[in-house]
């Protein structure tokens, strides 16, 4: 047995007697190693995390969430949320405690004529989309359908709706909150506005998010998008241009820029797998002939190995990029925001994608920008709402001996772009080891960030993600 196990069992015997009450109480159930469940509740996106919680609670309804929670604070337990799992820093399963398992509660409710949905915290991006879609609807999420709801917008929230209608949280009505006293509350405008205002880009610091009330928008059933390719011998030049066609863009239009070595997808020619493209991933949202003429422009530029724009469903759209973005692999990411992507940035990246450790890793360039850039900095706690581009750096591979190299190579090029950065970044793409970059990624909305902790979690019970520590 080892020390792990002992520790696990150790603490699971002393909550025993209260344990056979919690299972009573619950309409979801509860796991510990070796049952059933339990496996699947603690495996997440990231394979480079592998922790084993003592007890899990997978929750089946909100009151579940509140019992889990007041189990958690009698006992003393170390709490966890865990919602669709992607977050990178893996922070969504702890090692020992309690881990409160959100992943099945997956419904959405549509109020087509109100224009609202509620959506319960273990909703992935797709089921959002097809419950919305139904009804012509949509809210802004993220371009990776398996992506959890509930972690994307507590950090923010951005993709191919952003510039036309905001973040995620830009969108969020209200939300119900179950507290670090295990009370259950509902944050909007006028109810706790102050944890309303926390909870848009604050993470989970501040409660466990038991249902979500958002706004909805007229999109599809169709969308302009799909993606170019070209060889990445063009790139410095055509990301120059992209820069200048992004900025003279309408809101509607979004174009991010991949660089990656060709996935053996069908319709980039066999002879160009493996070798190193720049992608133009583009989607315009709004009537068909006028993404067709707003992409016109980007459709000129050099000489791609492929073009496949045109009309896709939304919703096959939003899982486009899944077949690249499995669960399973083991993953390290950095990220910069920036005002302008300079000549500077556009060489380094140049030299870095020449330089590529696998076939997996990719860097991304997310423009945004649009209605994101029009909500104020202290109106909601995510602050950067001034960057245009947001790049990510993406190492992915299999083996764990490779570590080392994949994550060498990230932060070596996360070192190289800084002088051409804002110095912040988007919370849900930092990684575990950068504790020290959370002030700097709240700016200035830091300080009221601690101030709301303060009021809500003064023990920071819930410090098992991006934590913001209570401040006086
Ligand atoms: C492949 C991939 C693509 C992505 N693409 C995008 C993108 O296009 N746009 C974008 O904005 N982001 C994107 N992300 C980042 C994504 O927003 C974060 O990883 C996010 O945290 C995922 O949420 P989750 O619920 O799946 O994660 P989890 O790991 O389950 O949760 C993340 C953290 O949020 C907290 N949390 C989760 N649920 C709750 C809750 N209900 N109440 C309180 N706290 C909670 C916990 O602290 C948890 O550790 C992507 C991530 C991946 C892996």
């Amino acid at each position: 047995m080892t020390s792990t196990e002992a520790h696990g069992a150790a603490a699971v015997r002393a909550a025993l007697p209260d344990l056979v009450a919690l299972r009573t109480a619950l309409r979801g159930q509860i796991c510990v190693q070796g049952d059933d469940g339990y496996d699947e509740a603690r495996t997440i996106w990231n394979a480079m995390v592998d922790r084993l919680p003592d007890i899990v609670v997978r929750c089946a309804h909100a009151d579940d969430i509140v019992q889990a929670v007041r189990f958690a604070i009698d006992h003393d337990l170390a709490i966890a949320v865990r919602a669709g799992g992607h977050n990178i820093a893996g922070n969504a399963v702890g090692e020992g405690g309690l881990l409160i398992d959100l992943s099945l509660m997956k419904t959405v409710r549509v109020h087509a004529k109100a224009r609202r949905a509620f959506v319960a915290p273990g909703a992935t991006l797709s089921d959002v989309d097809k419950a919305t879609q139904a009804f012509g609807l949509a809210v802004p999420t993220g371009i990776n359908s398996t992506t959890g709801i509930a972690g994307l917008t507590l950090g923010g929230g951005f993709g191919w709706l952003t510039r036309p209608f905001g973040m995620t949280i830009d969108n969020l009505v209200a939300a119900d909150v179950v507290t670090a006293e295990g009370k259950m509350v509902r944050a909007s405008a006028t109810e706790h506005p102050d944890l309303f205002w926390a909870i848009r880009g604050g993470g989970g610091n501040f409660g466990v998010v038991a249902g979500f009330e958002f706004q909805l928008h007229p999109v599809g059933p169709e969308v302009f998008s799909g993606l170019i390719v070209h060889p990445f011998a063009q790139a410095r030049e055509l990301l120059r241009e992209y820069r200048r066609i992004a900025s003279e863009g309408p809101d509607e239009l979004t174009i991010w820029a991949v660089m990656r070595k060709a996935p053996p997808l069908p319709f980039i020619p066999e002879e160009w797998h493996g070798r190193e493209v720049l992608v133009f991933a583009a989607c315009y949202a709004g009537p068909m002939a006028d993404g067709e003429k707003a992409a016109a422009p980007l459709r000129k530029l050099g000489k791609p190995i492929a073009d496949v724009l045109g009309p896709h469903p939304f919703v096959g759209w939003q899982a486009a990029f899944d077949p690249l973005l499995t669960p399973g692999a083991r993953n390290y990411w950095k990220t910069h925001d920036f005002t302008e992507l300079s000549d500077g940035a556009i060489d380094v990246i140049g030299q870095a994608v020449g330089n590529l450790p696998g076939s997996e890793c990719e860097i991304f360039i997310a423009q945004v920008g649009g209605a994101m850039s029009r909500v104020a900095p202290e109106a909601t706690a995510y602050p950067h709402r001034n960057a245009h581009f947001i790049m990510n750096v993406h190492t992915r591979w299999r083996e764990a001996a490779q570590d080392n190299a994949y994550v060498a190579w990230a932060r070596e090029l996360f070192k190289a772009t800084a002088p051409f950065a804002t110095g912040a970044g988007y919370v849900n793409f930092v990684p575990a080891d950068e504790p020290e970059r959370i002030e700097a990624i709240y700016g200035s909305n830091y300080r009221r960030l601690g101030e709301v902790k303060r009021r809500w979690d003064p023990e920071n019970r819930f410090r098992l993600n991006q934590n913001i520590r209570p401040i006086n």
